[in-house]
Parts: C-alpha cells; structure tokens; sequence
C-alpha cells in the first residue's frame, strides 16, 4: 500500500485553497498496527501461561505466523492449529496489551502516509487524529508515538481525539464529526473500518470520506464508489 493516487493530490490542492479539516483514524489507516500484535504475541512466551501449555501447543505456538492482512489474532492462532484452550490463553493476553499505552510504539506508518500528512499539514489545513482508541488507557502512548514518527502535532492546527466514553465506534465518530461540519468549507475523512465509513456516509453525506482498504473487522461490507487508497498487501 502507498499513499499516492490522484484523488490525494487534488485534496491537497482543495485544502490549500479553502478552510477544511482532514481527519485520520490512526489503527490500519495511518499506522500499520500488525508489529504491535507481534510484539505482544512474542511476548506471551514470557508468561506463566505459555510455560503451562502442552508441547504440542508450544510447537504450534512456533508456529505462528502473523501477516499484514490479519485482523487481530484470531486467524494466525488458527492457522498455527492452537488448541482453543491455548488459542484462547494467547488471545487473552493479546486482548490485554494491545489497548493499552505499552506496545503503541511499536506502530509503523503505512508508506508514504507520514508524507501525506505532512503535506496537508503544510496546506494549513486543520487535522484531527480520530480514534477509537480509549483516553483513558492510550492518550500518552498514542501522542508519544505520533511525536517519535513525526506525525505534524502543534496545539494550534491538529488535534488528536481518543475515546472517553463507553460508545460504539461508528457513533462516536459520527457524533464527533458531525460537531465539526459547520466549521469548515470541507471534511476529508480518512478511514479503513467498513461499518464506520457506511454509517457515516449515511448520515452525514457531505464528509468526503477517503476508504483506506487495509484490513476491518468485516462486520459490514467494504464501502463501493469512494476514493480508495489500495492495499497491496491483501
Ligand atoms: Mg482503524
């Protein structure tokens, strides 16, 4: 996946021209999030639990193969013919790192996406880090990893926004960016989750939502007919 088609560039040059806001989920649209899995994953072999696994489930644990186009460790665990006791021993621990402050520096940018963000901070165009990512257990690792990868960060033209309440993603979202609408000329919305980008493309039809086609939790199916930036990796 590379952050350049053409629909980029002419919304580089809208927002060069008018008042508008990009918005950017952070987890599979600017930062590839499957370095954290690995990490916690690799960890798990420190733990109580894996020295309690048989041997059988510690050569599959070996065995493990996780890939850029897994969603969540469900499908690696599988693949690697986990028990369900200890598919579901990995899962648990797995489940307990990733939504927290620990591992999020393990994020990396998907390529070229630092650069888009940086040329749309050039614009002078607002940003704002949308993410579903509770405040609570993420905020200081979630603004430290953006600072270390150089995402643009400046109290005045960007804003990151976690999660503060028990919502639902799609409406959280919807409500936050439906606050923003009468603000600017236009709202650029980028995204990878299916049923957030067809909720909010139902409602709130005058956000230009840009679908980043990495990988979703496939509890809706892919949005047709947005821009779309490519995953090559699939
Ligand atoms: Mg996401």
């Amino acid at each position: 996946m590379r952050w350049a088609i053409p629909e980029l560039e002419k919304i580089l040059k809208f927002c060069d021209q008018n008042q508008s806001l990009a918005v950017f989920d952070l987890d599979s649209t600017l930062l590839d999030v499957t370095p954290r899995s690995i990490q916690i994953i690799k960890d798990f072999k420190n733990t109580a639990s894996y020295k309690s696994l048989t041997d059988d489930d510690k050569n599959n644990y070996a065995q493990i193969n996780y890939q850029h186009s897994d969603w969540g460790p469900s499908a690696p665990l599988k693949r690697a013919s986990m028990s369900k006791e200890a598919h579901d021993m990995v899962f648990k621990f797995w489940w307990s790192k990733f939504f927290i402050n620990d591992y999020l520096s393990y994020d990396i940018p998907y390529p070229g996406a630092l650069d888009y963000v940086q040329k749309i901070f050039s614009t002078g165009s607002d940003i704002t880090y949308l993410t579903a990512r509770k405040k609570q257990n993420m905020l200081d690792g979630t603004l430290q990893s953006l600072l270390d990868l150089n995402f643009p960060i400046n109290n005045k033209q960007t804003r990151c926004v976690l999660k503060e309440k028990d919502h639902n993603d799609h409406t959280y979202k919807l409500d936050w960016l439906k606050k923003e609408i009468p603000k600017y000329t236009k709202i650029f919305y980028f995204e990878n989750e299916a049923k957030i980008i067809n909720h909010v493309r139902r409602e709130l039809p005058e956000v230009e939502i840009i679908f980043m086609d990495s990988i979703h939790s496939q509890e809706d199916s892919s949005p047709v007919g947005l821009p779309t930036l490519p995953c090559k990796f699939k």
